[in-house]
């Protein structure tokens, strides 16, 4: 048993969880068709006894020395899934059957947040596993498909990964090109993926593709692919600013037969898969620049706390003190955010897809902001690698562009209000 389950069992005596649940959801909870069954949510004490755990996990096995190597070389430790998974991280929204934790989003986003806090891309891997691949299997799995691949990826002997973007269809995902025709015993896909966290390493893939192409977002289906299988490689590894070594790939499906059994949710039912995983996706992963905006303030703290100039350390000086105060209270308002969010998720069962966008949209242009004050608070050493300033920004800038970018969330923001206020132009 991991120690998170572990602790988890012995931190929660039944006894305790009802009063609570009476007084902080005193409606009825709808019942959540996004969490496993009987899903109780986990209390405050829960969560932050959870985050102890990850930061315990942090201080050894993602040290600065760790994040600072996987960034340089560009190459993700590949030791570290056995590690998450051994430390009970991979499968935390998943159904204690095949190995989670089932324990929600609230505590999938804590996990996030310590890891990205230690390294981004580190963080970023993380997410496209237990979000992109895992959650979306515990979603829309057969109970086959859930007993087949989930073990492995939750314990971390598998990596997953989700692929969607081509280089051709990223913000207009719908407009892919990728095919996958229906043979004798399953389906034939065709095409290539682009920009595909995990790509290079993965043994498991959600693959989007195309059934029947004229039907535009209703020809669409969602598949498991076994990266073993023939016809399938990854082409390259993408050289990137930031998020380096969290590996990225660019993925080509020449003929890759894929068995009918492996057929994620309904035969093009691909969209509905695609949109309320994106939903999640963008809640969970808004997760990741709250941790790169603490990493900052672990930076610029101490940091302007022993810097002296003017006989001083800096941080007595008022226009330093502002500076500080914005990046605290930026962090504190989408901490705030992508936490009340997740806890509607946990605790209502209710997804709001403009709070999914807005949590991440909010908080990935904050973290940029974030890192760019900390390069400046730093003065000179910000602008040099011995410090971790700069990876802090290039990690930061990903999470105005993965997962839609700013401008995809700002219109998906409005046009949910579109659909509320659609009855009153009638
Ligand atoms: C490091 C990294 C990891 C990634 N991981 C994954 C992954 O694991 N799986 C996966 O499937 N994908 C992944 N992606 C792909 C990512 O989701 C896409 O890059 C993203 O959706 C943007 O698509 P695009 O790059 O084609 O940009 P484009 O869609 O070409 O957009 C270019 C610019 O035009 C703007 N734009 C486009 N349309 C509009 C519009 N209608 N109105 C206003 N502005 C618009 C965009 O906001 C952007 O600024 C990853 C990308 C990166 C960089």
């Amino acid at each position: 048993m991991s120690s998170v389950r572990l602790f988890r069992s012995l931190a929660r005596p039944a006894a305790l969880r009802l009063p609570r649940q009476a007084v902080i959801t005193p409606h009825v909870r709808h019942h959540s068709q996004k969490h496993p069954q009987g899903f109780e949510p986990p209390s405050e004490a829960d969560l932050s006894e959870l985050r102890e755990r990850v930061q315990e996990f942090t201080r050894r096995e993602i040290t600065e020395e760790v994040a600072a190597h996987t960034d340089k070389s560009n190459s993700f430790p590949n030791d570290m899934w056995a590690k998450l998974g051994e430390a009970g991280f991979l499968g935390i929204t998943a159904d204690e059957e095949v190995g989670g934790l089932g324990m929600g989003y609230q505590a999938h986003c804590v996990v996030l947040e310590e890891l990205s806090r230690a390294s981004g891309s580190i963080g970023l891997s993380y997410a496209a596993h237990s979000q992109l691949c895992v959650n979306q299997i515990q979603l829309n799995g057969t109970a086959e498909q859930k007993k087949k691949y989930l073990p492995g990826l939750i314990a971390g002997t598998s990596v997953g990964a989700l692929a969607m973007s081509e280089s051709g269809a990223g913000s207009d995902v719908v407009s892919m090109r990728t095919t996958a025709t229906k043979v004798d015993g399953g389906y034939v896909i065709n095409g290539s993926k682009m920009w595909i966290t995990n790509g290079p390493d993965a043994d498991v893939i959600v693959v989007y593709a195309k059934t029947e192409p004229d039907k535009g977002s209703k020809g669409m289906t969602a598949f498991l692919v076994e990266t073993k299988t023939d016809g399938f490689s990854c082409q390259r590894k993408l050289d990137k600013m930031g998020m380096r070594g969290s590996n990225t790939g660019e993925l080509s499906f020449d003929g890759v037969f894929v068995p009918e059994a492996n057929v994620l949710g309904r035969v093009n039912g691909g969209v509905r898969v695609l949109m309320e995983g994106l939903d999640l996706e963008r809640l969970v992963l808004s997760a990741g620049p709250l941790g790169l905006m603490q990493a900052a303030l672990d930076v610029a703290l101490p940091f302007t706390h022993q810097r002296k100039q003017f006989g001083a350390p800096i941080a007595h000086n008022q226009l330093v003190q502002g500076r500080l105060a914005d990046m605290y209270t930026k962090l504190q308002a989408s901490r705030s955010y992508t936490y009340a969010t997740a806890r509607e998720v946990d605790e209502e069962g209710v997804i709001r897809t403009q709070d999914c966008a807005g949590a991440i949209l909010y908080a990935a242009e904050r973290a940029t902001e974030c890192a760019l004050d900390c390069i400046q608070l730093l003065g000179g050493m910000g602008y040099v690698e011995e410090m971790p300033a700069s990876r802090l920004l290039r990690d930061a800038k990903l999470y105005e562009i993965g997962a839609g970018t700013s401008e995809i969330r700002r219109m998906v923001i409005g046009r949910a209000f579109n659909k509320e206020y659609a009855h009153m132009s009638r």
